[in-house]
């Protein structure tokens, strides 16, 4: 057998801290690639054809060699970097600065900072927010408050927003005692109706859990599928929503901040589940003691998340799949 001129080195698990380390850990694609395979066969390099765990070979454009039977993949095949043509040095800068901004980075800062087209920029991110979801899986437990918004559309002021309509989005966070808030999950739901509301409760609460709503209908039926009800009748008074719903009022605060900043207050309802499933994740990970593991956590779930269509792309994901 030959001698394999490029190892991967199956190094301990590592990740840059700041920017200057960033650009020293990933000068070309084959440093990107090898990071890739360490985040995707994280107990060792496995042949998908012949299934004999190896070091693979690593050859030019990525290809990865199994020694045994010499079958071709690539570390990006059946992921989220699926038939990319932007190279991976491109994807991981994006990654770097959707993760460790404060407040990510919108597709147009993202064509500006990384000198490509608004096409390409609008891809990585649609794709990194579908991967950004499969990190959410577990389910929202202890006691968890949950009320709907609207976000979009003509606000308060007067002013008009890009947004056509108003669109509903309902939000849980768990609550802390005797303070602090834990994760939260949120859905865009056609309509406030009981149906959508408790589908999204039962998707994201575990069974069992306290969850605390205003007096409206929609939720009334929460105990029986096994969820402990509190249930406070809030007056017509805005104020009042402040105070007897505090943490889905500052999410929503913060949400509406964000898309008004960070994206300028433009989004198309397709996608605005897309961007709920951003600040989701960042809003889940703002205690992470390093933005680099934050960087790390989303590459691990690209790598791990099937690919994403042009279609999803540029007419919405569909979430429910
Ligand atoms: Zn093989």
């Amino acid at each position: 057998m030959n001698q394999p001129k490029d190892e991967i080195l199956i190094a301990g698990e590592d990740y840059p801290r700041t920017y200057r380390e960033f650009v020293s850990m990933f000068p070309d694609d084959k440093s990107c690639t090898t990071f890739l395979v360490k985040l995707r066969w994280k107990d060792g390099f496995v042949c998908p054809k012949c299934k004999t765990p190896s070091t693979p070979w690593q050859q030019t454009h990525g290809r990865l060699v199994c020694p045994y039977c010499r079958h071709q993949t690539t570390v990006t095949t059946g992921t989220i970097f699926d038939k990319t043509r932007t190279p991976l040095t491109t994807w991981l800068e994006a990654a770097w600065h959707i993760t460790t901004a404060k407040n990510g980075m919108s597709a147009k800062t993202i064509e500006q900072t990384l000198g490509i087209s608004y096409r390409v920029a609008w891809t990585m991110l649609q794709r990194f927010r579908v991967a950004m979801v499969r990190t959410e899986r577990e389910m929202l437990s202890g006691t968890v408050e949950i009320d709907e918004t609207l976000v979009g559309g003509i606000d308060e002021g007067g002013k008009r927003g890009r947004g056509s309509q108003k669109s509903i989005v309902v939000i849980a966070i768990e609550l802390h005692h005797p303070k602090g808030y834990g994760r939260i999950r949120m859905r865009f739901i056609p309509d406030a109706s009981g149906d959508s509301l408790i589908g999204f409760i039962r998707d994201t609460v575990e069974s069992g859990s306290s969850i605390h709503t205003d007096g409206w209908s929609g939720y009334s039926e929460l105990e029986s599928f096994g969820y402990e009800h509190q249930k406070t009748v809030v007056s017509s008074s805005a104020d009042q929503a402040h105070v007897s719903m505090p943490g889905v009022h500052r999410i929503a605060a913060l949400l509406k901040r964000w898309i008004l900043g960070t994206h300028q207050g433009s989004f198309s309802q397709e996608h605005l589940q897309a961007y709920l499933e951003e600040f989701t994740f960042r809003f889940n990970r703002r205690l992470s003691k390093s933005r680099g593991l934050v960087f790390r956590r989303l590459l691990e779930q690209a790598v791990c998340t099937s690919p994403v269509t042009e279609k999803d792309v540029t007419y919405g994901y569909n979430w429910k799949k």
